[in-house]
């Protein structure tokens, strides 16, 4: 049995634009089986860190509560706090970051409520009883809510080899705590022989776990504090911090499926998916900076299966040429896979083949473009 996927290409017309295209996927991937009246509806964002310029425009969100409203239903735009160091890891920062990226009430209409509190603890227990996780840690505004709407934009991930519903869903709407939990198994090592002493990852480490030794010559880590954000990893320039990606990436994988199933727990008819394959950047929407994309903008595409939204979404980007001024020097021809030509050690495949063993969604779909 396949899943249904809708998508729309970015070709507009007088008669309809893009947002109003938008409008159209969303009723026909199910949003009026989603909502009823009345109901409490979070639309689950990532506002963009400061500096980034990738994350999904405020335009599009208006449309979307504008319709939501219209049912007479009460959205609010939502995200939990972050842990690593940046502008949204505490409630008045991240609000004030997405006021600043556009997300103002007079732009989209709709109130922003950080899911998990001032500092990231208002959080509520959900059981799973799963291999990894009995309970897991989420977001009470999320978990309190009627209805829910991911609206995910798709790129790379230095962890998890894309980002899209299960990233956006499963580690997006964990409280602190959920966040911890999911990274604790990366950790990273500094590779001696090319560190060159720069200095450039200490102050991206919100923990204080990397310093220079006492040479200033070469980085040291404390592992007793670092909880494996993974954030350096990027930011050295040499490629001297390196995770031991065979054992770390499948369990953090792993995690962030069972996050997903407690996220989604009670919610299973009250859920619809959008991810927007627009500015396919290499990386997260949490550093402050977005290379440019690897392939060109694609579509939007929507569905009420979060595994089948993830997998034609990846499909899609491989099937295109990558763009010849991105970051993408291998895998850049049509049907390569781009996300292991920018990540070779991330295996993707494994958060959907895991997702859909615990019968979260289906890697088997039928893309219907409206
Ligand atoms: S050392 Fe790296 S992975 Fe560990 S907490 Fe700091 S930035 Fe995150
Ligand atoms: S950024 Fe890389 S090269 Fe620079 S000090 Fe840190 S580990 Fe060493």
């Amino acid at each position: 049995m396949k899943s249904n996927v809708y998508f729309i290409d970015l070709r507009a017309t007088y008669k309809e634009n893009l947002v109003s295209k938008l409008e159209r996927l969303i009723h026909t991937a199910g949003l009026s089986e989603t909502i009823k009246e009345r109901d409490l509806v979070a639309i689950k964002l990532h506002f963009g860190e400061l500096g980034n310029t990738a994350f999904i425009r405020p335009v599009f969100i208006r449309r979307i509560v504008d319709s939501i409203k219209s049912m007479g239903a009460y959205p609010f735009l939502t995200d939990a706090n972050t842990v690593y160091a940046g502008t949204r890891s505490d409630s008045p920062n991240h609000l004030a970051t997405a006021i600043q990226n556009g997300f103002a009430y007079s732009v989209v209409g709709a109130p922003l409520i950080i899911a998990d509190g001032l500092r990231g603890r208002s959080e509520t227990a959900v059981t799973i009883n799963q291999k990894r996780y009995k309970r897991v840690y989420i977001g009470t505004d999320i978990v309190e809510a009627d209805a829910m709407l991911s609206v995910a934009h798709f790129k790379g991930h230095e962890l998890s080899g894309f980002g899209g519903t299960i990233k956006n869903v499963g580690m997006g709407c964990a409280s602190r705590r959920g966040k911890l939990e999911q990274h604790s198994t990366v950790a990273p090592k500094i590779i001696m022989e090319k560190c060159v002493g720069c200095g450039e990852c200490i102050d991206h480490c919100s923990q204080y776990a990397l310093s220079l030794n006492e040479n200033d010559e070469k980085a040291v880590l404390d592992s007793k504090k670092c909880f494996g954000c993974g954030e350096c990893i990027l930011i050295c320039p040499e490629s001297a911090i390196q995770i031991e990606w065979n054992q770390a990436i499948p369990v953090f994988l792993e995690n962030m499926v069972e996050y997903t199933m407690g996220v989604l727990k009670g919610k299973q008819d009250k859920t619809l998916f959008v991810n927007f394959i627009t500015n396919v950047s290499p990386a997260c929407d949490c550093y402050p900076m977005n290379d440019a994309p690897i392939v060109k903008d694609i579509g939007i595409v929507a569905s009420k299966d979060p595994i089948a939204i993830d997998q034609a979404s990846v499909d899609l980007v491989n099937q295109e040429q990558a763009l010849p001024e991105s970051c993408l020097t291998t895998n850049t021809e049509r049907g390569e896979d781009k996300f292991r030509g920018v990540y070779p050690e991330v295996d993707w495949t494994i958060q959907l083949d895991y997702a859909e063993s615990l019968e979260l969604g289906n890697r088997n779909y039928s893309l219907t473009k409206i």
